[in-house]
């Protein structure tokens, strides 16, 4: 179904809903939204997939967009978080097994995140544009449920780490990109795919990991890269504990490592427990990775998080020792451009579920989705949509060329904003900080604001708004907290010249194309001129540089249709023009083109 007519508010009674009430009928409530296609029934996503180079995947994106809308799976999006995850930490006889029990909807949406390759498609296929595939995929998966991905993305970005150490990859890698799931608690070389999960966050410091203690001792005189350790301490946070292995930081003599932790570990002599011989091992024992306690969270309930002890846990050191951080980096950039995905899928779905929502529902004498100020706020709720799937595509575009690069300058794939063949590395470094602070700190706000939309029927539990606004804020926490993220942009700025270069570069070639958008650059250039105060001055730096960039971002895209010229000119209109004011959605000034913005949202 290309398009979703105006959802009839349900008939009374509806086929199947039973004898009716004593008291009255129930009128005037909006059918569910369900059987469409996700992807078909979104514009934005569909330009940003084919400007991005990825217009081979429609397709997929097509079926994968009609399965998710589905009410199959969208029941399993709220079977998951509705019965949260248990932990087990012993069996019957008293052995410890540290095991974390699923709802069987949590399995099913990984295995189809596994079958659709959003762990793995940019690896397995090497095609230009497969990393923007793989986002719209999971931009699709995550306006179902959100929680399991943080498994999936943390799979997905392991593999840059692990690239690092061939000889801990050789057994590994086959396996991550298998695009199989088993949820099972057995040794990964029984296990036709594996997942895996990141210990880092310490008690005394998550942004800060060097202050980690978790100490790391080789198992024979060996040591280093790939050689064989033994890890005592403790995380603080760990996510997806039923991870088969997991990317761990620890201390050794040098500073700092990571090290690849296995749920379960070869039984035998330090020849038996190094890298090359994980594959062949036949006894296997449970690695002594203690889970304490599952966190009872604010939201992401259906990801189990939990606390752990390392009890002398047998892990293989992944990249240099002392190089930990710098091993992991890649791997940090992955999931947090998976997160500003992540926050883009949750931002799409509240809103289509409030633009849904007002076409099915009457107040004061006609529908809601006609009132002039209840669009205004959709328009403006959509617009923060447009703008957050147009940047996470582009920078994932710019993934994609330096992927390209790296494998030595394949040909470009469609339309570029970078010069060809020309290293996106540095763009998509600061950009991904810069789209990570604003993209997920506005996704909370968002969904908020669309639960308005709904009135109480919003604040219920059984609204689907509700999960996707508790479990929204945690993609600005995770992976780099608001702040550190704005001082990671400065970081870049000042160590790193060539990003802040090509972020010129990207944000002066859309001059001249309109007078808000250049009078908002040049005063961008003006406070970037200004050194003084800057971490002071972070935030509101880096929010400027969001927006500049999503302008940036919707004018190029403007010259291709009407409706992308008309979102151009509306983010304009709304966010370039106005000095750091507190705004509410909802005051696009006139002249906006609100009716274009809407057919955009919810094609009528
Ligand atoms: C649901 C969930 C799942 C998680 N899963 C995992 C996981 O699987 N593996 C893992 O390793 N971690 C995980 N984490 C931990 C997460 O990565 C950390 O919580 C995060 O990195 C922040 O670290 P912290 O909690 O120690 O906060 P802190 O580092 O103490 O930061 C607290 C606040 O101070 C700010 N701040 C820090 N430094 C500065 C500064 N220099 N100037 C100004 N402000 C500053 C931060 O922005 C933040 O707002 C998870 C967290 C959550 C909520």
């Amino acid at each position: 179904m290309n398009a979703v007519s105006a959802p009839s508010p349900s008939p009374s009674p509806s086929p199947g809903a039973g004898p009716l009430h004593a008291t009255h009928e129930v009128l005037n409530q909006p059918a569910p939204m369900a059987g469409h296609n996700l992807f078909d029934l979104d514009p934005a996503l569909r330009d940003a997939i084919t400007r991005h180079g990825a217009a081979f995947d429609v397709p997929n994106l097509r079926a994968l967009g009609a399965q998710l809308g589905l009410p199959e799976w969208i029941e399993h999006g709220h079977n998951a978080n509705v019965e949260p995850p248990k932990l087990r930490l012993f069996d019957r006889f008293g052995h410890r097994i540290n095991q974390v029990a699923y709802h069987p909807s949590y399995h099913a949406l990984m295995a189809e995140s596994k079958r659709w390759r959003i762990d793995s498609l940019a690896w397995v296929d090497r095609r230009p544009g497969a990393l923007v595939a793989r986002l719209g995929r999971s931009y699709l998966m995550g306006q179902v449920e959100q929680g399991h991905g943080c498994p999936i993305t943390m799979t997905f970005a392991s593999v840059p780490a692990l690239r690092h150490q061939p000889d801990v990859a050789a057994f590994w890698l086959p396996k991550i990109l298998s695009g199989a799931y088993d949820g099972d608690d057995r040794p990964a070389p029984e296990k036709a795919g594996v997942t895996l999960g990141m210990a880092m966050t310490e008690k005394q410091g998550g942004s800060d990991v060097r202050a980690n203690t978790t100490q790391a001792t080789p198992v024979s005189a060996r040591s280093g890269p790939g050689a064989a350790y033994r890890l005592v301490g403790h995380k603080w946070f760990c996510s997806a504990p039923m991870c088969d292995a997991f990317l761990t930081l620890a201390q050794t003599p040098r500073g700092l490592s990571c090290f690849l932790v296995p749920r379960w570990a070869p039984e035998g002599d330090a020849d038996a427990l190094q890298a090359e011989a994980f594959g062949g091992a036949t006894r296997f024992t449970r690695n002594p990775i203690w889970v304490q306690r599952l966190k009872d969270k604010v939201g992401n309930r259906s990801n189990a998080s939990s606390e752990v002890e390392y009890h002398g846990a047998l892990g293989w050191m992944v990249g240099g020792e002392g190089r930990g951080v710098a091993t992991i980096l890649e791997m940090v950039a992955h999931t947090r451009l998976d997160c500003i995905v992540g926050s883009a899928a949750t931002i799409r779905q509240v809103v289509s579920q409030a633009a849904w929502h007002a076409r099915g529902r009457s107040a004061f004498g006609g529908r809601l989705a006609d009132k002039p100020l209840m669009r205004n706020v959709l328009a403006d709720l959509h617009l923060e949509s447009e703008a957050a799937i147009a940047l996470g595509l582009r920078i994932g575009r710019a993934w994609d060329e330096a992927r390209a690069h790296d494998d030595g300058a394949r040909p470009s794939a469609g339309p570029s904003d970078a010069a060809p063949g020309s290293d996106s590395r540095p763009f998509a470094r600061i950009a991904t900080a810069i789209a990570k602070y604003h993209v997920c700190k506005i996704a909370p706000t968002v969904a908020y604001e669309a639960m308005e939309c709904l009135g109480g029927g919003g604040f219920v539990e059984e609204s689907p708004i509700g999960r996707h606004f508790r479990d929204a804020p945690v993609n600005s926490i995770w992976e780099g907290s608001g702040n550190v993220i704005c001082l990671d942009v400065l970081r870049a700025m000042a160590r790193e010249p060539e990003s802040l270069s090509a972020l010129r570069d990207e944000l002066s070639g859309r001059r001249g194309l309109d007078d808000r958008y250049d009078a908002a650059l040049l005063a961008l250039e003006r406070e970037l001129a200004d050194g003084g105060d800057l971490e002071l001055r972070a935030r509101g730096l880096v929010e400027r540089l969001a927006l500049q960039l999503q302008g940036a971002v919707l004018l190029a895209a403007a010259a291709e249709g009407a409706g992308q010229a008309a979102v151009a000119d509306a983010f304009c209109a709304s966010r370039l023009r106005r000095e750091g004011a507190t705004r509410h959605f909802g005051t696009l000034p006139r002249g906006v083109a609100v009716d274009a913005l809407l057919e955009r949202c919810l094609p009528a």
